[in-house]
């Protein structure tokens, strides 16, 4: 299945784009000072060309912020006049489109909550007939593709070329490490049936928390994804909405900053996913062996004290012999080389009667004290 876009490269809609595009702000604008002291921090890293900020919150239960309304486009518009930053905001019906062109908002975006349902998409789109303003829809929170297809095409139906998708992930069923799962094989399949075009990463919904920003928007820009949108606050602790998942400004710029944009001149995913992959398990294996070492200082550590309560030397030459021909042999069993085993093994030895030497002496101060 292939399905026609008509659609403006992302190129052409955001200026000076060379990389991935980040768009960043708050989850939800709360009051103009913390939209604007957030936005001036943003603005000082130029990697950063959108400003994000929720005006209409849809939130799960009621009683909760619902997002600051109007008043909240007014600062938007300071934002954009006084950093240069463009501006964005989610809509989810008629009226706020309308607010939102009213107020010179440069992007907007249909929620996750929204784009689920075909009439509330549909009514955005008429909003939208005869308007040029980039649009980016969200996935909805269920993984169903072809509602996500279908309301891109809505809205690209209502003449809006300048057109990307969100990824923020989908609604788990059962626990998960995700607030909402990625289920990267959608938008790669997105990706597969419209081409050309962009889809940007919403890492901060799919993490949920701060500590996976960083590695699913890394997986993001491997996927050769165009770009994240990922949300900050300059005290996020005490942000009114996503407290958890959002991030200082100064935290996002060290995340970008570590994230590694490769260029594709190999479109092959598969090969950049397995080569994630098997990284992934030598990490893992790294791991272990760090954790399997200080677990055998600590046994050698053992066998000094045992020695000194038995006035025994460090070192017994037989068994110095007797670990390096059994270590060997062994390793000759793992496909390891002779030479490679000997090395590492004294090493091993070398530090082993360092540490025993150590506790020693200590043990023999702390008597004679
Ligand atoms: C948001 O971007 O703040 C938001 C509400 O996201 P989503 O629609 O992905 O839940
Ligand atoms: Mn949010």
């Amino acid at each position: 299945m292939k399905v026609n876009l008509n659609l403006s490269p992302i190129e052409n809609w955001i200026p000076g784009l060379t990389e991935p595009l980040v768009i960043s702000g708050p989850c939800s604008a709360e009051s103009e000072e913390q939209v604007m002291a957030v936005a001036r921090e943003l603005k000082k890293n130029p990697k950063i060309k959108v400003f994000r900020a929720g005006i209409w919150k849809p939130r799960t239960r009621p009683n909760s912020f619902e997002g600051i309304g109007e008043v909240g486009l007014r600062w938007l518009k300071r934002v954009k006049e006084e950093t240069g930053l463009l501006t964005s905001v989610e809509v989810a019906k008629a009226s706020h489109v309308e607010l939102a062109l009213k107020y010179d908002v440069d992007i907007i975006w249909i929620g996750a909550r929204t784009s689920v349902n075909p009439f509330s998409v549909q009514e955005i789109a008429d909003c939208l007939k005869g308007v040029d303003i980039p649009v980016l829809v969200k996935n909805p929170i269920n993984p169903d593709l072809q509602l996500w297809i279908g309301a891109l095409e809505r809205i690209n139906q209502a003449g809006i070329t300048k057109l990307g998708a969100i990824h923020r992930g989908f609604s788990p069923l059962s626990d998960s490490e995700y607030r909402n799962e990625p289920m990267w094989s959608i938008p790669l399949e997105l990706q597969r049936i419209i081409p050309n075009l962009p889809i940007i990463c919403d890492p901060s919904h799919i993490s949920g928390n701060r500590i996976l920003i960083e590695p699913v928007s890394q997986k993001a820009y491997d996927l050769q994804m165009n770009g994240v949108m990922i949300e900050s606050h300059m005290d996020p602790d005490n942000a009114l909405s996503d407290a958890k998942q959002q991030i200082t400004p100064k935290t996002l710029e060290k995340i970008l900053d570590r994230l590694i944009i490769r260029k594709p001149e190999t479109s092959d995913v598969d090969f950049e996913l397995r080569l994630k992959e098997l990284r992934q398990k030598i990490d893992k294996i790294d791991h272990d062996i760090l954790e399997v070492m200080g677990a055998r200082m600590q046994v050698a550590e053992e066998i000094a004290l045992h020695k000194k309560e038995h006035n025994i030397t460090i070192l017994q030459k037989g068994r110095y012999d007797q670990i390096m021909n059994d270590r060997i042999e062994q390793g000759k069993k793992f496909l390891l080389k002779e030479e490679f085993v000997k090395e590492l093994y004294e090493m091993i030895h070398e530090n082993s009667i360092k540490r025993q030497t150590e506790v020693m002496n200590k043990k023999a101060a702390e008597n004679a004290g």
